[in-house]
């Protein structure tokens, strides 16, 4: 690869930000300071370091999105905001969502550039449990809780598979509810449809988990982070 590019790629600048950096012999290669922004380089074995510092390079990025409401699960969009447009100061070139949320649903959203990785995770037959917190228009009681057990028809061919409903809070006498659902699948609208499957609507929807990972009070609406290494190979 290009050391210019590979520089791009690390996310130390743009194509003429890291040829001037690489001009003012702020980049090294193997201990040298790298003579031109063309030479290539093999980003697996070669030592580069930026201002006295190794950057190792990852082909793949991983990143945990608190998505807030009113941003699409989209590369692009003529409209609105999209997750990607989130990622602001990283490189964002060949990343995407894994799975989309609804316009307006809140919470965890993995955006990587690892297709591998999010086909895995979208596999039907892979089942990984995602857990939301939503607010509910409708009384939630022990029967909706078994009804979601069985099973439910929401309109597709197949029942949804069994689900498990947490109680947080029930109000008979203002008919609303706050619920903790854990499904192991990704219908369409497949929470909205549920609870509207018991004559009951979502006001408020958020993802909180999938897999291991959660989202921790320190990581606010709109913020991300990086993955850990060990939390990609336990999605993986
Ligand atoms: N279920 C929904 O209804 N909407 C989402 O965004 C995610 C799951």
């Amino acid at each position: 690869m290009r050391l210019d590019k590979f520089l791009v790629e690390m996310n130390i600048g743009s194509r003429s930000q890291v040829k001037q950096y690489i001009k003012k012999g702020m980049v090294s290669v193997n201990g040298t300071n790298a003579a031109s922004s063309d030479m290539k380089i093999n980003e697996d074995t070669d030592t580069i370091k930026y201002n006295g510092k190794q950057l190792c390079y990852s082909k793949y990025r991983y990143f945990l999105l608190n998505k807030p409401a009113g941003c699409v699960s989209a590369t692009k969009d003529n409209v609105h905001q999209t997750v990607i447009d989130l990622l602001n100061g990283e490189n964002t070139k060949d990343l995407f969502p894994v799975g989309r949320l609804d316009l307006d649903t809140e919470g965890l959203l993995i955006i990587t550039n690892d297709g591998r990785l999010a086909h895995h995770l979208l596999s039907p037959a892979h089942h990984i449990a995602k857990t939301y917190y939503a607010d509910i228009d409708g009384y939630v009681d022990d029967q909706t809780i078994s009804l979601f057990k069985q099973g439910i028809d929401i309109g597709d061919d197949t029942p949804t598979l069994p689900a498990s409903l947490k109680i947080i809070e029930a109000d008979r006498s203002t008919g609303s509810s706050r619920i903790e659902l854990t499904i192991t699948e990704g219908r369409f609208h497949q929470v909205k449809r549920m609870f509207q499957a018991v004559n009951m609507s979502v006001t408020f929807l958020k993802r909180i988990s999938m897999g291991n990972l959660h989202i921790a009070d320190d990581l606010p609406t709109g913020s991300y982070r990086e993955l850990t290494p060990e939390e990609v190979s336990a999605l993986s």
